[in-house]
């Protein structure tokens, strides 16, 4: 795929299309590659580097996070009253998240479409009308599932425990080919076996004549009016990768998909999407929470897909239990206790199993412009309903690992050591403050929502912004609630809709 590379271009750039799409990850690619193939000249301006498959599955996880994962994976959403303040990553590159994802693919649940269906009253959100992207996309990105006999033991003993109790496991979907489960995949994929948007609809889209350009960052859409006439920014060519040249787009119609922390922030400084008071608010998370069981046996956890079970059976609730694994390296940093107590954690890495839970929050973050600053700040207020969840869903998974066996299980609460099944009973994890909580999210959502009305979203039913005749948004920011399940499928559902709408069809 050709990509021209910002870092090397040396001048200014100028440039004129039909469509410019600003991100190139799971909601911009799928835009990009449907409307080239309907014969539009299509631009797609992202702000990461070009690090094609082979040289990124050969980088070290830690090189990969420096080069590809945004601030280096240090973004962080500050808890506000009780909440957790929590670590947000996303993807910075031609790809965008999509080259760091799990692969792990999840159709929005039905009573969450039949909700936004309803309550926005947008009628081609019904489960009936989405299922024909949602089918497309399996298509484009063959998604799979994940076969049982590549679960890692970490997940097996979990679902072992689980199914002692009740508790009902199933295999996950991704979208790979060609999988050996060496379990690397939010590093890179050595083996060319996920994939992810810049394996799919951005050569896609190139194959079809769209332009590339990497290192290329959007500050603003250029309008005349209410019209957008094109964007502009810089090339990020300076010697430690500032912008130094200038770039301008011209271009009949700008697809916004920078996701869900960036989106709402170029629309603020083009003074656009304002109007309802909307605009980066409603930001959702989905809050994650792991907790680690220390077996007496090996487990060796990182043998496996990173992740391949789940199970529903929390849903009602709000809660989704996930498999996943954390690097090694990783999780020596986050083992509690210091000199001998840390070491003996440490030595322990080799018998330690992991699973995940997330929260299906309520949209209580927010994304805030800072004078002078181009990052944008981060906060969130987590909701009672969701902060009662989390000492509840801890102790589920703690109660799983010991039906399992686990003599020891680790709670993601600064200041407590490993709890057995004796002193299990006596802690009572609700005492504890939101700041002592450890909490992830790998998905921002929500920030420039969809709706039927101009006085309460940010665009209409077909991803325009209201206030503009020709700004459509198409990326995780305009899902109008939080799934409760993993996200790219829907956005690319979504994007293949709001590109599909463009392009007539
Ligand atoms: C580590 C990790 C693991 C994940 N695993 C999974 C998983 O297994 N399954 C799943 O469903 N989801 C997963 N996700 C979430 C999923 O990747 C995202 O929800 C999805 O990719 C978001 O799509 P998007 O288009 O909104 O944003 P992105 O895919 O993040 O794309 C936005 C792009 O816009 C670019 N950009 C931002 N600002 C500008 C600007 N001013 N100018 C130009 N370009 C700009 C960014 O650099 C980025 O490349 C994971 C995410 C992470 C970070
Ligand atoms: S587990 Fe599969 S998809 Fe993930 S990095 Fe390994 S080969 Fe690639």
């Amino acid at each position: 795929m050709k990509v021209i590379s910002g870092r090397r271009y040396g001048r200014p750039l100028e440039l004129e299309c039909d469509t410019v799409v600003v991100g190139s990850g799971s909601g911009g690619a799928p835009v990009a590659a449907t409307l080239a193939e309907a014969g539009e000249r299509v631009i797609v301006l992202e702000e990461g580097p070009h690090v094609p498959g082979p040289q990124h599955g050969a980088m070290r996880q830690s090189e990969s996070v420096r080069h590809v994962w945004r601030d280096g994976a240090m973004t962080l959403a500050v808890g506000i009253g009780d909440s957790p303040s929590i670590n947000v990553t996303a993807g910075r590159m031609v790809g965008g998240s999509s080259p760091v994802t799990g692969g792990v693919c999840f159709r929005a649940p039905e009573h969450v479409l039949d909700e936004w269906s309803s309550s926005l009253a947008i009628d081609d959100l019904r489960p009936s009308e989405m299922q024909r992207w949602f089918d497309q996309v399996a298509r484009d990105i063959h998604i799979e599932d994940v076969p049982v006999a590549m679960r890692s033991k970490s997940t097996a003993l979990f679902i072992q425990g689980g199914e002692s109790l009740g508790v009902k496991f199933d295999s996950m979907q991704r979208n790979t080919h060609d999988c050996n489960g060496c379990g690397r995949c939010n590093f890179g994929c050595p083996h060319g076996a996920k994939l992810s948007v810049d394996r799919t609809y951005l050569p896609r889209a190139a194959r079809a004549g769209a332009t590339i350009v990497s290192d290329a960052m959007v500050d603003r859409v250029e309008l005349e009016g209410d019209r957008a006439v094109g964007v502009s920014g810089s090339l990020l060519d300076g010697e430690y990768g500032e912008g130094r040249s200038a770039l301008r787009v011209r271009a009949r119609r700008v697809v916004l998909a920078a996701g869900a922390m960036y989106t709402p922030t170029i629309l603020r400084r083009s003074g656009l999407g304002r109007r309802s008071g909307a605009l980066g608010k409603n930001l959702t998370l989905h809050p994650s929470f792991r907790v680690m069981g220390r077996f007496e046996e090996p487990v060796r956890g990182w043998e496996g897909a990173l992740q391949s079970a789940y199970t529903k059976h929390y849903e009602h609730d709000g809660m989704v239990l996930n498999s996943v694994f954390i690097p090694s390296g990783i999780l020596a940093a986050t083992m509690p206790g210091f000199g001998a107590s840390h070491r003996r954690l440490r030595e322990s890495i080799g018998h330690l199993a992991i699973f995940g839970a997330m929260i299906h929050d309520e949209g209580g973050g927010e994304v805030w412009r800072v004078p002078f600053r181009r990052e944008p700040l981060l906060t969130y207020r987590m909701s009672k309903r969701d902060r009662a969840r989390v000492p509840i869903v801890l102790e589920r998974m703690a109660k799983i690992f010991f039906a399992a066996g686990a003599k020891e299980v680790f709670f993601p609460v600064f200041g407590i050591d490993g709890v057995t099944p004796d002193t299990m009973d006596k802690l009572d994890l609700a005492r504890f403050h939101g700041r002592k909580l450890e909490s992830s999210s790998q998905h921002p959502l929500g920030t420039c929502h969809m709706g039927s009305s101009a006085a309460h979203s940010v665009v209409d039913p077909h991803g325009r912004v209201w206030d503009a005749a020709n700004v459509y948004v198409s990326d995780g920011s305009i899902l109008p609630t939080s799934l409760g399940v993993n996200p790219q499928w829907t956005i690319m559902a979504m994007s293949l809709r709001v590109a599909h709408a463009l392009a007539g069809g």
